[in-house]
């Protein structure tokens, strides 16, 4: 060995996945001629790291890069490659986005019946039975189970993600059937979380399905993520999608983000180790009803069928440790135009979370922090009641007061579903300019779907000085509910 005896100290730099291995050690100083000659010595003094560096064959493993200063080995002559005294060698093993542990794919083996199942996976490079044991080494935590959760659910089972974990605490609904492809009609109110589980381990008996029956809060949040490699945000309300942030920060993991509305999409990947988080670009929520959920603005059934699988492939593309990853640009997505945008997204350097100078150091009330107050809320609601009247006391007035007008604002394609006879049609949208159509003298009752509207209609007139006015408790859907059993619901 012409080296032996030299003092030829080469300084080796420990990624921090590996310095358990080495003592905690950042920094090794080792001597050798070659990069293979440093490595040799360095697996010869900690024989623990040799199989997370080397495969069985003796080669090099493939998420393991080596580095002599800024150049890759593979540039220069590989294992060959010399190194002298005024060298640095760096190893960077390209992992799962820094989530997963290195070497974890490793303790991982496929049966015979998973290297089928899994074969189209395994002939890609790309994937192949490296990447494939880094899917069955992986976690994945989805945050609802609905219309964003059912293609994320069906696609990473179908892939072999080795653990899923859902949370959900709602029931299936006959609302929900119309993009929720994970439920079928028989699972209409049961649990969300069961009938989810047993579809998707009739789909693969090969991964470990945890169900979480909760609704996620700042109490059990840090709890339940902790214990996942990527989690998945597919919720539908704001206080959940900044906690489900915050808690991602605070843990660093990565969450891949995805939104829905009528017939528009978003997906991004925050992951604040290298890039924006969701407070980065939404610094603070919008005020409370201003954006309008999916079940008063309404959702194009099969949009989250490709946000979600949109979301799926970011998880495996983090898993694999492969691709170009949605950190840093949001994806917009547009059914109508069948067209999709992409806007660069930038790390807010004040960003009170993960900004240097962070305020926001553990979990908030989210509740209160997106202004739903439940104080304030009880207040209004009894302010409301005031003016409100139930459906059973609007038939009442109906059958006694022929005179009584009964103004629907809703929109024309919800009167052509169903309407109460008699009831004159003013959408809300159109309401303050047709408001002279109104006479103050009249017994008026508004209505709308829920209720919602109808009172925002309500504040129109109170303002311009009307009294007799009423709005429907519930809405249509009450109607139908205690009166015109027969009505079709929506
Ligand atoms: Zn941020």
């Amino acid at each position: 060995m012409k080296n032996s005896g030299s003092s030829n100290l080469i300084p080796v730099y420990i990624p921090t996945a590996l310095q358990r291995f080495v003592g905690q050690q950042e920094t090794l100083k080792l001597s050798g001629a070659t990069v293979k000659e440093v490595l040799d010595q360095l697996v010869g003094q900690y024989p623990e790291l040799k199989q997370h560096l080397y495969a069985a064959d003796g080669q090099l493993r493939s998420f393991v890069n080596l580095f002599i200063n800024d150049d890759d080995i593979r540039t220069r002559q590989g294992l060959q490659t010399p190194v002298s005294e005024k060298d640095a060698l760096t190893i960077v093993p390209s992992i799962a986005g820094g989530s997963l542990e290195p070497g974890a794919a490793d303790s991982v083996t496929l049966s015979n019946d998973e290297v089928k199942r899994y074969s189209r996976h395994l002939i890609m490079p790309e994937v192949g039975v490296q990447g494939q044991k880094k899917i069955k080494a992986a976690s994945v935590l989805l945050i609802g189970t609905g219309g964003l959760g059912s293609p994320l659910g069906l696609y990473l089972t179908s892939a072999g993600v080795g653990k899923i974990g859902l949370v959900d605490f709602d029931v299936v609904d006959f609302t929900n059937l119309q993009r929720q492809v994970l439920y079928t009609t028989e699972d209409v109110g049961k649990p969300k979380i069961a009938a989810a589980k047993a579809r998707l381990q009739a789909i693969n008996p090969y991964i470990t399905i945890e169900t979480h029956e909760a609704r996620l809060s700042s109490e059990n949040a840090m709890d339940i993520i902790k214990d996942y490699d990527i989690v998945i945000d597919g919720t539908d309300n704001f206080p959940t999608r900044y906690l489900v942030n915050d808690a991602c920060v605070l843990l660093g993991k990565p969450n891949v983000y995805g939104s829905i509305f009528r017939f528009e999409g978003q997906a991004s990947v925050f992951d604040a180790k290298k890039g924006p988080c969701y407070r980065c670009l939404y610094p603070e929520p919008p005020p409370p009803g201003l954006v309008p959920s999916c079940a008063e603005g309404g959702v194009l059934g099969i949009l989250p069928g490709i946000v979600g699988t949109i979301q799926a492939t970011e998880a495996i593309k983090i898993i694999l440790g492969n691709g170009e990853p949605l950190i840093g640009r949001l994806l917009l997505f547009n059914a109508m135009k069948m067209k999709f945008r992409e806007l660069k997204l930038r790390k807010n350097p004040t960003c009170p979370l993960c900004g240097p100078n962070p305020t926001i150091t553990k979990l908030i009330d989210y509740e209160q922090f997106c202004g739903i107050t439940r104080g304030g809320e009880a207040a209004a609601e009894q302010e409301n009641q005031s003016w409100e009247i139930t459906a059973k006391e609007l038939k009442q007035r109906m059958d006694s007061n022929k005179a009584l007008k009964l103004i629907d604002v809703r929109e024309p394609h919800e009167f052509d579903i169903c309407s109460i006879g008699g009831a004159k049609l003013m959408p809300l949208g159109q309401f303050a300019q047709r408001m002279g159509e109104l006479d103050s003298a009249d017994e008026i009752v508004l209505h709308c779907h829920h209720g919602m509207r109808s009172m925002r209609a309500l504040e129109l007139l109170r303002s311009a000085g009307f009294k007799k006015i009423k709005s429907l408790h519930g809405g249509i859907d009450a109607w139908a509910d205690d009166i015109e059993p027969g009505m079709a619901k929506y």
